[in-house]
């Protein structure tokens, strides 16, 4: 399926980890594309500023510049994370593609590892993965 499609299948509902999850509106095979991160470039320097100074970040850092998505309605900004993630990002200079780790079905939450974010390990986890490091 086309990615776009997928992408603008997904939407948002409650979330068993934590506040507001991200669905998958269709099922997803293993490895295919499923959206790119939207939202406002800024310099990485700005938004490790902006970071600062937020409860809920929801910026990605790309190799040139920053995707704020904090004002965004839809979309990645929305993705929880796991231990145990159901996709993973590809980022490159100018963008951050999302693609499924594994077969997702339709009505599954999405979720990533956040690996480097701006918590830097500050944050308890909640994912509730077998293998759950403990913080974010
Ligand atoms: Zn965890």
């Amino acid at each position: 399926m086309n990615w776009k499609k997928t992408y603008e299948a997904m939407y948002v509902a409650p979330s068993r980890i934590v506040g507001q999850g991200l669905y998958a509106g269709t099922s997803i095979k293993a490895k295919a594309k499923i959206g790119e991160f939207e939202g406002e470039q800024v310099s990485i320097r700005e938004a490790r500023r902006r970071a600062k100074t937020k409860e809920v970040i929801a910026i990605v850092e790309c190799g040139l510049y920053a995707l704020d998505a904090t004002d965004s309605k839809r979309g990645f900004r929305f993705i929880n994370h796991s231990c145990d993630p159901n996709t993973f990002t590809r980022v490159t200079d100018t963008r951050a593609e999302f693609y499924a780790l594994r077969d997702i079905r339709k009505g599954e939450e999405l979720t990533v590892d956040y690996e480097e974010s701006h918590h830097n390990g500050q944050l308890p986890c909640q994912c509730g993965a077998k293998n759950c490091r403990g913080k974010i």
